[in-house]
Parts: structure tokens; C-alpha cells; sequence
């Protein structure tokens, strides 16, 4: 135990050393986020809430228990998101294979002290529906969603205007479903019968997907394949960068100690972009593939002081 709070700690000022080496600016100037949404997830650790939608630091609230439930503290912290933050969207993210399906009650009051079983209702004329009650386990992912986009409606303080709206995530694949994709699987069963069929549409939607954003992630023409063997774009810059390297060698006295450390730096990166490409040029086989093209900026920095 001790070990993990160590390594927590150490993670830390590894943190701190992140933001001195990037200059980052850690603090965010608004508490509201960025978008007016909140999301319900569960405590699940394979869920990376910000990472599966590409969000940002302060782009949304997030809200964690296990099995995404709407629990009283969650209510609570809904209402003060809409009502005092401006949050219009509120998305309950369950997942497959939650843990929350595997829980068994009836091993699991064993383990709990009387005070705690007490509490929970152990004297009610139905303890085991005061306990299922009480830890809200469930025997269907999809289900749950449901339920929970219909409570979250349901309550009288959510203004009818805000829109709840309920996601299925996997974390086996990283896919999300929203809930037109699921909806009409009422259950868990149901939905994993045309579970293989579903990742087939998302893959060719992807596809699609994926042609919007070509330039970010590829370039925009495809590979010939006599264009390996000829010097290419990629050897071009290369050899600009060794020459503006053997130029920033020879002149590296006139320049300002925090100047040299960001070259270093800029080019150290730079060397790093080209020789990734390289080895992707190298293993192509296929001339149909696109290949990344490569964009790399050459740092305008003024080498020289300048005389007066
Ligand atoms: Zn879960």
C-alpha cells in the first residue's frame, strides 16, 4: 500500500517537472467547462472518459460510481451542473462488461460488519431487495442505461430542455454506441447477438470517417511505387535539417544558452518525425497506402545576434 502512495507522490513531482519542461500552464481560468456537459460513468478504471471522446482538461463535468448509477449524490451534483453551471447535455456512459453484473449479494453481506448491514436495512421484511437497493447491482448493461436516461427524465428538478442521452462504451475495442445504435436492443443479449454486425458498420462508417479527416492524419496522395526507391520528400528534408544542423554547429557560440536547449530540443523531435517515416516508408508493400506526408518545420530562429 505504501508503495502505491509512493509512486503517486513520485508521479507527482514527475508531473511538476512536465510542466517545467513544457512551460505548461496547468490552471484552467474558468470552473465551468468548456462545454455545457456532464457525464455519468462508471468507476470502471478501463474507462478514460477524456481520452475515448478526444476531450480536453475542463471541457466537461464527470461524474464516477459504480455502474454509472443516478444515485442521490449524483442527483445533487446534476442539479448544481444545470442549475448553477449551465450544463444543457447530460450523458450516461455505461459500459460492457461492468463489474457492477458480476457483484454477488449474497456473498457479499458476509463480508459487511453488523453496523453496516444494519444500515443497509437488515431488519426490513425484504432484506434482499433493501440490499440490492442499496448497492444497485444490475444483470444488464443496456438495460441500466435505460433505466437511468429514464430516471435522469424523469426528475421534476432536470429541466424538460436538457437533453439526456445515454452511450454504451466497450472497453475491449474503444468503441462508443450512442444510444440511436443500441436503442433498439432492449437488452444485453440481444445486443451481443448483433454485436459482430455492429462493429462491422462502425469499421465501415470509420472508413468514411476517416476520409474527413486524410489530411491530419495522412497525405493526400497516394504512394507510387517507384517513389520508394527515388530520393524522397522525406530524404529532402533530412538533409535540410543536417545542414541547418552543421550551420547551427558552427555558429552555436553566438547563441543564448536557453536558444541552444530549444534547438536541440526542436531538432532532437524533428530527427524523431523523420525516422518514424522512414520506417513506415520502409515497410510498405502495398502501393495502394497512404503515407503520411511530412510536414516539418524548420525553426525560425534567429542563429545570429544581431549587430548594431
Ligand atoms: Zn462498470
Amino acid at each position: 500500500m505504501e508503495d502505491i502512495i509512493k509512486s503517486m507522490i513520485n508521479g507527482n513531482n514527475r508531473y511538476q517537472w512536465e510542466i517545467l519542461q513544457e512551460n505548461q500552464k496547468i490552471g484552467i481560468d474558468h470552473i465551468i467547462p468548456k462545454y455545457p456537459l456532464l457525464i455519468l460513468t462508471c468507476m470502471d478504471p478501463r474507462i478514460d472518459v477524456h481520452r475515448i471522446f478526444q476531450l480536453e482538461l475542463g471541457d466537461a463535468f464527470v461524474l464516477r460510481n459504480a455502474g454509472n448509477q443516478y444515485t442521490e449524490d449524483a442527483l445533487r451534483s446534476i442539479l448544481i451542473a444545470v442549475h448553477e453551471n449551465n450544463v444543457k447535455y447530460i450523458v450516461v456512459l455505461g459500459h460492457l462488461d461492468c463489474g457492477m453484473k458480476k457483484v454477488r449479494l449474497d456473498k457479499l453481506k458476509y463480508k459487511l460488519n453488523s453496523q453496516t448491514l444494519k444500515q443497509i436495512g437488515q431488519y426490513s421484511t425484504n432484506y434482499q431487495f433493501a440490499l440490492q437497493r442499496f448497492f444497485k447491482t444490475f444483470v444488464d448493461e443496456i438495460t441500466n442505461i435505460h433505466n437511468q436516461v429514464d430516471r435522469l427524465k424523469m426528475t421534476i428538478g432536470i429541466p424538460s430542455e436538457i437533453k439526456v442521452i445515454g452511450m454504451l462504451y466497450d472497453p475491449s475495442t474503444g468503441w462508443i454506441f450512442p444510444e440511436n445504435e443500441f436503442k433498439k436492443y432492449s437488452s444485453y443479449v440481444s445486443f451481443m447477438h448483433n454485436y459482430q454486425k455492429l462493429l462491422q458498420q462502425k469499421r465501415m462508417t470509420h472508413i468514411d470517417f476517416l476520409e474527413t479527416i486524410e489530411s491530419e492524419i495522412v497525405g493526400t496522395e497516394p504512394l507510387e511505387l517507384g517513389d520508394i526507391n527515388e530520393k524522397s520528400e522525406t530524404v529532402e528534408i533530412l538533409d535540410e535539417i543536417a545542414e541547418e544542423n552543421e550551420d547551427f554547429n558552427l555558429k552555436a557560440e553566438t547563441v543564448t544558452e536557453v536558444e541552444y536547449r530549444d534547438l536541440q530540443q526542436i531538432l532532437k523531435k524533428n530527427a524523431e518525425v523523420i525516422e518514424k517515416s522512414m520506417n513506415i516508408v520502409s515497410k510498405i508493400q502495398i502501393p495502394k497506402i497512404f503515407i503520411p506526408k511530412i510536414r516539418v518545420h524548420i525553426p525560425k530562429v534567429n542563429l545570429y545576434k544581431k549587430e548594431d
